[in-house]
């Protein structure tokens, strides 16, 4: 095996952390997984010890088998990490980032990469071949000692319209499950947050408050997710969003006039920008094209990381707005082979580089 395994993952944020002990500090996260692991994250920067500071999250392998999220993380850090202590640029490939961009992203922002938030299946998955599409954590509470009722899909777990069943149609193809024995392992859990791996995330953004960014690196499709995933976006009916009780049972309908959810033109405009200058960099690489989309295209989303991040300033003004969005690497295999992999985790990190700069660049929002 080629991936790095959970603990190699822990060992490169260790060394990563004493190597450049001035630009960078690990997190320990208050919560251990279910089977107690102890998870770390890194955070980069100039300005690492003021949590206040503009920040942007990226985390890795929500989903136990998407392997790589956790490559492109380790690497992407470690390649701004190099750079700036050596006064470099960086370059993948067509694509070079000159040294005073990687220094801007050191010296304006901090970068926090978690990049194995659900370690156990992770690590499950890559324990035995016959386990490698594992999707969930490892909780075994509800399996009722079943081997396929185990565990939570995280990425349904948030809280955001986590209900499903009040808060969306009946007819909308909300990609979530109540039964923990869900064949296509979406089960959500048996309340909000109950998993301890999300309430690590949640942590985060508790606790780093500057963070105004999160990407959260799933794969694969070939494309770059902006919010939101409830419902189609639309820009006037501010009413009529996620918070509003009225619009239950109408939620997560394509193409009808009855619900879509609001977003300000602004944040619109301003994210599809982000995901599109994520693509274009990602592309000089080698050619690859991602589509950049809003994450309903994928399918209707209840309780998923992305839209609870940008969902916090909504709920509690007095919240940080958080610009969220789901990488989904790839194209359609979960684990490529690994010489394809590698060829990935460069024109990922360009793009990662190209995203970080540009926000690096702006005014602090
Ligand atoms: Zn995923």
């Amino acid at each position: 095996m080629v991936y790095l395994n959970v603990e190699e993952v822990e060992d490169a944020l260790l060394t990563l952390s004493r190597t450049y002990s001035d630009i960078s500090s690990l997190i320990e996260l208050p919560n251990k997984s279910i089977e107690g692991r102890n998870i770390h994250a890194l955070i980069i920067g100039k300005n690492k010890d003021d949590s206040k500071h503009r920040s942007i999250l990226f985390t890795g392998s929500v989903h136990a088998r998407e392997w790589g999220g956790s490559d492109i993380c380790v690497y992407f850090a470690a390649d701004l990490l190099e750079a700036y202590s050596k006064g470099t640029g960086l370059r993948y490939k067509n694509q070079y980032f000159e040294s005073h961009q990687i220094k801007r992203i050191i010296e304006e922002i901090n970068i926090v990469i978690f990049p194995d938030v659900n370690p156990d299946g992770k690590a499950y998955s890559q324990s035995d071949p016959a386990n490698v599409l594992w999707r969930r954590n490892r909780n075994r509470s509800e399996s009722h000692e079943d081997a396929d009722c185990i565990g939570v899909d995280l990425n349904r777990n948030y809280d955001l319209l986590w209900n499903f069943k009040k808060c969306f149609a009946p007819n909308a193809r909300v990609e979530t499950s109540d039964d923990p024995c869900d064949p296509r392992q979406r089960y959500r859990g048996k309340s909000v947050f109950s998993e301890p791996e999300t309430r690590n995330v949640k942590w985060l953004f508790d606790e780093y408050d500057g963070i105004g960014h999160y990407m959260d690196i799933h794969c694969a499709v070939g494309a770059i997710y902006y919010c939101w995933g409830i419902d189609q976006n639309q820009f006037v009916q501010k009413e009529q969003n996620f918070r509003n009780p009225e619009f239950n049972q109408f939620r997560g309908v394509e193409n009808d006039q009855k619900y879509r959810e609001f977003i300000s033109i602004e944040d619109h405009d301003y994210v599809t920008g982000l995901a599109n200058t994520f693509a274009h960099f990602l592309e000089k690489v080698r050619g690859t094209r991602y589509s950049v989309e809003q994450s309903f295209g994928l399918y209707p989303t209840s309780g998923a990381g992305d839209d609870y991040a940008f969902s916090r300033h909504f709920v509690d003004e007095t919240k940080k707005k958080v610009y969220s969005f789901t990488l989904e690497f790839g194209d359609d295999e979960f684990q490529p082979p690994w010489p394809e992999m590698k060829e990935i985790i460069i024109e990922v990190c360009a793009g990662l580089v190209g995203f970080s700069d540009k926000i690096a660049n702006e005014n602090p929002l």
